[in-house]
């Protein structure tokens, strides 16, 4: 998930035409008075915390000033904040306006109807989980045309606009599906779009670039926070792989077996920390590729769980014996096998070669790890 900041976010929208506030992001208060002096920030100003969590207005993370001194005095107040555990690096700073409502207007994946929706309310400006579900509505949007006429007129009719505002907002929906598109995301919020006098503004922005879109977009690159090193580096060599607490590592291939082996290690009592899926490798170098990655994650136990198909399992025992002689004295785990299927037999004889018994009994492997692993309950 690549989830933007407010002022990337705003960036956005104004790429695809989306009225956004004046405004200039800052990372130290020795920045602001230069911002306001220049014009790039007009007095009055709102100053906001960039955070990715929620509820800024609310929790003290957005304020208002009048002058220079007051958006300093605001912005270090600000950048001395942890705001729902996350330090806040960078402040926004943008012209104040006037707002006479305060209105909701997303486009949302919706997983379960495969498709988009557009979701308006016209109760904007507070959390939209916090909103009556029947003040909120929701149109299923084909991905194909977009946001058709009608649609655009039901939206401005939740939202209780017309007249040239519904002409705006018209315009405006035309850009936020334009944004959508362009951005491939997943989420495209703006709570609250503000009517500010005989105008709309998007005063909150909130962009969620689809994951699997995220390597069409090396300008977001720098944005990820939700990835531990380790898992940045196993996105760069392609191998599925997701590091949680827990002491146990497991290495599987498919999402199916994968899963279905941590459900049966936390089942025995054990605690299953970081996985890897090697999918359907046929190769034994990303095989070794795997294996030093979970060497360094640091596991106390290692279930290597595997069912031949089009990953064969003496690819497996090669990959893996290729890996133990690279991996550094320190950082060896003790490792417990079971590889059933495609080349079962010349697997088992080569791990044994190399001093590792495949344990063909899933209950007795997961079992033993748990007990190499220390973790009993
Ligand atoms: P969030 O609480 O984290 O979603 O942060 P928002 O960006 O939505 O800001 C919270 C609230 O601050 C908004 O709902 C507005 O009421 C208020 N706010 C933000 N910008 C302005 C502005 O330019 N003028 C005024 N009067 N209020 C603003
Ligand atoms: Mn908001």
């Amino acid at each position: 998930m690549v989830k933007l900041p407010e002022w990337r976010g705003k960036d956005v929208f104004r790429k695809y035409g989306l009225p956004t506030p004046k405004g200039q992001v800052v990372k130290s208060a020795d920045e602001v008075e230069g911002a306001i002096r220049s014009g790039a920030v007009p007095l009055p100003c709102v100053v906001k915390a960039q955070v990715l969590a929620g509820g800024r207005g609310k929790g003290g993370a957005v304020r208002f000033a009048n002058t220079v001194e007051e958006a300093r005095a605001a912005t270090t107040a600000i950048l001395g904040l942890e705001f729902k555990g996350e330090r806040v690096r960078e402040v926004l700073l943008e012209e104040k306006l006037s707002i006479g409502r305060e209105l909701y207007l997303a486009l949302a994946l919706d997983r379960t109807a495969r498709q988009p929706i557009l979701m308006t309310s016209s109760s904007g400006g507070v959390e939209i989980e916090s909103v009556a579900d029947d003040a909120i509505d929701r149109q299923p949007i084909h991905p194909f045309p977009g946001l058709v006429a009608y649609q655009r007129r039901r939206a401005a009719r939740s939202l209780r606009l017309d007249g040239d505002l519904a002409k705006q907002l018209d315009r405006l929906l035309g850009s936020l599906w334009k944004a959508w598109e362009g951005e491939d995301a997943e989420l495209v919020e703006i709570n609250p779009l503000g009517v500010v006098g005989d105008r709309l503004v998007a005063l909150d922005a909130k962009v969620i670039v689809e994951d699997d879109a995220a390597f069409r977009h090396p300008e977001y690159a720098e944005v990820r926070d939700d990835r531990t090193p380790l898992e940045e580096i196993a996105r760069e060599e392609e191998i599925a792989f997701v590091q949680l607490d827990g002491t146990i590592g497991v290495i599987a291939n498919g999402a199916g077996l994968t899963m279905a082996t941590l459900d049966v290690l936390k089942e025995l009592g054990g605690d299953p920390g970081v996985f890897l899926d090697l999918g359907g490798t046929d190769d034994p170098k990303k095989v070794a590729q795997a294996f030093l990655l979970m060497a360094k994650a640091k596991p106390r136990a290692v279930f290597l769980n595997i069912f031949g198909g089009v990953t064969r399992c003496d690819t497996v025992a090669k990959g893996l014996i290729e890996a133990r002689e690279a991996i550094p004295e320190g950082e060896r785990f003790p490792l417990v096998a079971r590889i059933r299927g495609n080349r079962e037999k010349e697997g088992v004889e080569l791990l044994r070669g190399a001093g590792v018994t495949s344990v063909p009994d899933l209950r007795a492997s997961a079992e033993a790890v748990i007990a190499a692993a220390g973790a009993r309950r």
